[in-house]
């Protein structure tokens, strides 16, 4: 192509070792090699490309839900903890209609930074849905998770705020947990528990944590 996609050098202590065939042979060969390098790196940043959301750069869905499976089976063998966050922003199809999709699309950039700085190192943030985050904590309890999700609302509440130029709204939002082994033993029935959590958490009034079925005492 244009540009140089490596180099190779070739050394020789003995001098005239390499001729001009030996030149050419290289020529063809590395024209064959920087095309495959090439392929490789395209199809690594387009496999980057799928996994991510455009908009937050979170991880979408799909890969996501592949990635809990792998850590599911781990924390099994480990007998370790494993929980999940599920985090829904409240009344958010209100803030689009007052302020447009546009300043709607700044909340969840806000709402993602802050989940991306909530769960490092180790957790790993996804975008599940249109408003719809989810979070992945290996090796963290159910009363730990609890405490993450807390930050987070906290955080959220503190540094995502809305872009109308009058009214300086605060962005508050809802989250639900389910921990591996004791809510549930599949990627899908964890999420679906602190999903189930998450929609206590808008009924019980928003702006909360929910980490167990019970009302919190
Ligand atoms: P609740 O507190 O019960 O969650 O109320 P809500 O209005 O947040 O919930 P609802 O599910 O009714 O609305 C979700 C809204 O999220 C609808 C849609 O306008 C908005 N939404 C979904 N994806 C995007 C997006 O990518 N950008 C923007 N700006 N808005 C989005
Ligand atoms: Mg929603
Ligand atoms: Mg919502």
């Amino acid at each position: 192509g244009q540009r140089p996609a490596g180099v190779l050098r070739l050394d020789s202590a003995t001098p005239g070792t390499y001729t001009q065939d030996d030149l050419r042979f290289l020529d063809i060969l590395l024209d064959l090699v920087a095309t495959a390098m090439t392929n490789a790196k395209l199809f690594a940043r387009t496999q980057q490309l799928a996994m991510t959301d455009g908009l937050t750069g979170l991880m979408l869905r799909r890969p996501f839900l592949e990635h809990v499976t792998r850590e599911l089976t781990r924390a099994g063998r480990s007998r370790e903890p494993l929980s999940v966050v599920m985090l829904d922003v409240d009344h958010f199809k209100q803030y689009n209609d007052t302020f447009g999709h546009t300043a709607g699309d700044l909340i969840l950039k806000g709402v993602a930074t802050v989940l991306r700085q909530a769960v490092a190192p180790d957790g790993l943030a996804a975008r599940y849905g249109g408003e719809e985050f989810v979070v992945l904590l290996p090796r963290v309890s159910r009363p730990h998770a609890r405490q993450i999700a807390e930050k987070i609302r906290e955080a959220v509440g503190q540094h995502v705020h809305g872009s109308g130029r009058v009214v300086r709204q605060p962005t508050t939002v809802s989250l639900g947990v389910a921990t591996f082994p004791e809510d549930a033993q599949g990627e899908f029935e964890l999420i679906r528990i602190a999903d189930g959590r998450l929609y206590q958490a808008k009924h019980e009034g928003r702006n909360r944590v929910c980490a167990s079925e019970q009302a919190p005492g």
